[in-house]
């Protein structure tokens, strides 16, 4: 019996192709191990069939006019990149697009002073805001199995981000378009799952860096390269950090 050949895995994040010679970029481009774009025809006829669908696919024209309108002068040759909309304008400008009046906001008790703020921009922007905070319902994390030393404040009972119990208030309120603030990872997957409206996201939790995860990414071959190492390579049995024992190709920043 032959062995049928194993497809490689799609790696688009590895693809080694510069941005214009790409397939999924130009016709007459090419791909790269595992491309997608070259071998997954089945799947991508399978999600093409999806935007038949009337809903879908008007959501998708809204969404990618939307992304063009958030570039300026594009008439202009050879064009340069301008764009000029912040993703809250760009949620706004969405939404009027879809024509949705009630937006939900699901947001997190540690953002809840900037959950006030986009509530009033949103209301500014002429929609009705219903919102609903993490710990509503003030369930105990105990209820889920969590024990007092995997709470962070122990010795007491501490309420659990309630993603599911979100969702339900907002599908209830009947919010026709949900935007999520800061909830936790894993909290937002659940939302996600849950929720029978569209979901889109404003801001997402990073506790340590103001809530920009991407400025971890943009350190990670600089102050933050220990992000790169597997946990048990950062430190060596004198407790000396990865800086110290480690030979590396890495441009300092300074
Ligand atoms: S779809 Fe193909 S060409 Fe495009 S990034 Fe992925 S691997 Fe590269």
């Amino acid at each position: 019996m032959t062995k049928r050949k194993k497809t490689p895995p799609p790696s688009c994040a590895s693809c080694e192709i510069i941005t214009p010679k790409r397939i999924c970029f130009s016709s007459n481009g090419t791909g790269s191990k595992g491309c997608p774009t070259l071998l997954k025809e089945k799947t991508l006829s399978e999600a093409e069939k999806e935007y038949e669908n009337p809903r879908t696919r008007e959501f998708a024209r809204q969404a990618s006019i939307q992304e063009g309108e958030c570039y300026a002068n594009r008439h202009q040759r050879p064009y340069v990149l301008q764009p000029t909309k912040t993703r809250v304008v760009e949620i706004c400008e969405f939404a009027q697009r879809m024509g949705y009046k009630r937006l939900g906001l699901a947001f997190c008790l540690g953002l809840v002073k900037e959950a006030g703020v986009v509530e009033e921009i949103f209301k500014a922007q002429g929609f009705e805001v219903v919102s609903v905070l993490c710990k509503a319902g003030g369930v105990p994390k105990k209820t889920i199995g969590v024990r007092d030393k995997e709470q962070i404040y122990q010795g007491m009972d501490e309420t659990m981000c309630n993603p599911i119990y979100q969702a339900k208030v907002l599908n209830k309120a009947k919010a026709e378009f949900n935007i999520l603030l800061g909830l936790c990872v894993g909290h937002d997957s659940l939302f996600f799952k849950y929720a029978k409206a569209p979901t889109t996201v404003l801001a997402v939790k990073d506790r340590v860096t103001g809530h920009n995860p991407l400025a971890a990414i943009y350190l990670s071959n600089s102050y933050y390269r220990k992000i790169t190492l597997p946990p048990a390579n950062q430190y060596n049995s004198q407790g000396q950090n990865y800086f110290s024992i480690r030979k590396t190709t890495h441009v300092s920043p300074i």
